[in-house]
């Protein structure tokens, strides 16, 4: 066991690796750095403290210095940064930020668990007042003092990705008419466009102006006070407030300077024990680089849960245990004026990118309880799987309840490599005021073996617009009147078995309904009655996500 281990950076990664190593190792001494004054802050928690959700600034301190030495006898230096590492003889070079001083310290083990910085692209303006960004407390501390002092009514936020919308919904639940910026033609990254096009409707409906497929291009004072917000559209959005969240970029300065092996997507590269290319060094956190559990493709995933975990990973590697990190699968949530939205593992775009083909993708939109429960209303979801197997690639889903809890079982599902088979069988709590005796996460796993088996064969959303086949509505007529697919017929389920004789035998049929079963159940009846047919997967609901992006030719660009 290494006799003195230091670590850089006290927060997610640095402080549970710090932890961990002291109930493995007693007799270890363990010295954490941070430049920052706290260790152990919930960064999770600042847009809330923005949002005066959380209102006492002391409860985002997850643990102090002082409860560090009480409980676990490890030494934390904050503001200390440490500024070199001399591989050569284990030391690092540690500047204490108070006074200047800069001293060396001798390790045996050092883990780097330095984050990432929020980006401040270099664009006209951007050292103007009024501009920040959102990674520590003091500066979720700034921006209150800014609202509260500039009586700020109007903010503009860039970058419509998880922290960018929670601020938004922070900032408009404070009184604050909130504009998004967004480079890209959706909001959410993690989703796939037409997952987020209700997310997009639902921040409309919220009050939140969105400014989509518009860059940021600088920053004017304007001469009635306040900003103005240029995008290279030409848009000038007036901004008493602007909020950077265009994401975040590893820092890996002392760890690049050292000359440990950094990967092609600016991560510190680690092996499956966090250990870096030095064998005295380990990394984690967002700092690192680590595998898709999915894919195998290299990336760099900034959540806190593979964080804590590549922490723990670290202090067992340093103890001599056998600990190996899984990968990640970019597990996450985020809720928005009373939505939740949820994803796991790959995204359409990604396999896509990726020149991935065999996989398969259904929608559904269960109630997350059934129906005749007070409350019910309906999960939008979203499942990807392999043809070959039905493995589990992916998953996404937004509602109002019960969202996270569906895609947390399917995480826990593609971690263990299982397909849609598992979750058809997958027994999962039930009582009416929770779910259904055919949960979502069982629905979905039904919908897609039906599909693997052959008793379902599905339409592509994507290909409507220039379809050959019969669109066919199996609705209600009042139901088809209120809205439809363009070009779809009305034939009602309860009349197709005796109107069969209306339906052409040489051209495919394509069908719908309000979320697909009704349109399920005709398909089956004209494939046993040697139809031509294939059921649009959702229906009419999930037509209505895709539709702004079948009518004007946007889904054949994001394919
Ligand atoms: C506003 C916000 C909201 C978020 N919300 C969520 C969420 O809801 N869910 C989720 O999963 N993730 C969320 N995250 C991401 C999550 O907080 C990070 O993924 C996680 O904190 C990364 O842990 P880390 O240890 O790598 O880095 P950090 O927790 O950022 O800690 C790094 C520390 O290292 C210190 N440091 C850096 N360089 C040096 C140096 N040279 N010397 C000394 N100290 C140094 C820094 O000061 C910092 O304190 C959020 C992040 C932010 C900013």
């Amino acid at each position: 066991m290494a006799k003195r281990v230091l670590i850089v950076g006290g927060v997610a990664g640095g402080a549970s690796c710090a932890a961990r190593l002291r109930r493995q190792a007693e007799d270890a001494e363990i010295v954490v750095f941070d430049r920052g004054p706290y260790v152990s802050f919930a960064n999770c928690g600042l847009p809330y403290y923005v949002g005066n959700v959380i209102k006492d600034e002391k409860k985002l301190l997850v643990a102090s210095a002082e409860l560090f030495k009480t409980r676990f006898n490890i030494e934390v230096r904050t503001e200390h940064e440490v500024t070199a590492i001399d591989r050569e003889h284990r030391e690092i070079e540690v500047k204490r930020l108070l006074t200047g001083e800069v001293y060396r310290e001798k390790y045996d083990a050092l883990v780097l668990s330095p984050g990432a910085n929020p980006i401040r692209p270099e664009l006209p303006g951007i050292d103007l007042p009024g501009i920040f960004v959102l990674r520590t407390i003091p500066d979720s501390r700034g921006i209150r003092l800014w609202i509260a002092e500039q009586k700020v009514s109007r903010a503009v936020i860039i970058g419509g990705g998880l922290v960018g919308l929670e601020m938004a919904e922070n900032l408009a639940t404070r009184g604050i008419s909130v504009t998004v910026v967004e480079m890209l033609d959706q909001v959410l990254p993690p989703l796939d466009p037409e997952m987020a096009e209700p997310v997009q409707e639902h921040l409309a409906k919220s009050g939140v102006s969105l400014h989509l497929s518009d860059a940021l291009a600088g920053f004017e004072q304007s001469s009635t006070g306040g900003l103005v917000v240029k995008t290279a559209s030409g848009a000038l959005l007036p901004a008493d407030l602007v909020i950077l969240s265009i994401g975040v970029r590893a820092e890996i300065k002392i760890a690049k300077d050292a000359g440990l092996t950094i990967g092609e997507r600016g991560g510190i590269r680690v092996d499956e024990q966090m250990r870096t290319s030095d064998p005295a060094i380990w990394a984690v956190g967002d700092a690192v680089e680590t595998r898709n559990f999915v894919t195998g493709e290299w990336g760099l995933v900034p959540l806190a849960g593979p964080a804590n975990r590549q922490g723990r990973v670290a202090a067992d590697s340093i103890c001599g245990r056998e600990a190996y990190f899984r990968g990640v699968q970019g597990t996450a949530v985020c809720g928005l004026f009373g939505m939740t939205v949820a994803t796991t593992g790959a995204n359409e775009k990604t396999l896509r990118r990726l020149g991935i083909t065999g996989y398969q993708k259904i929608y559904l939109h269960p109630g997350q309880h059934v129906a005749y429960y007070p409350g019910a209303s309906p999960i939008h979801m979203k499942l990807l799987f392999a043809m070959d197997d039905g493995r589990i690639l992916g998953a996404q889903a937004l509602g109002q309840d019960g969202v996270e809890k569906r895609i947390d079982v399917i995480a826990m599902a593609i971690q263990n490599g299982a397909s849609v088979f598992d979750l058809e069988e997958a027994e999962l709590c039930y009582a009416p005021q929770f779910g259904a005796a055919k949960d979502p996460v069982n629905m979905a796993g039904m919908i897609a073996g039906n599909v693997l088996r052959g008793d379902v064969s599905l339409a592509e959303w994507e290909a409507l617009p220039n379809t050959e086949a019969l669109l066919v509505d199996v609705r209600q007529p009042e139901e088809f009147a209120a809205g439809h697919i363009e070009g779809a017929i009305n034939l009602p389920l309860p009349q197709l078995r005796s109107r069969l004789g209306e339906l052409p035998r040489d051209r495919e049929i394509w069908l719908n309904c309000g979320v697909g079963q009704r349109s399920y159940y005709a398909l089956r009846m004209l494939l046993q009655h040697g139809f031509k047919a294939r059921n649009l997967s959702g229906g009419f609901t999930t037509y209505k996500h895709f539709r702004p992006r079948l009518h004007d030719g946007a889904a054949a660009a994001s394919s």
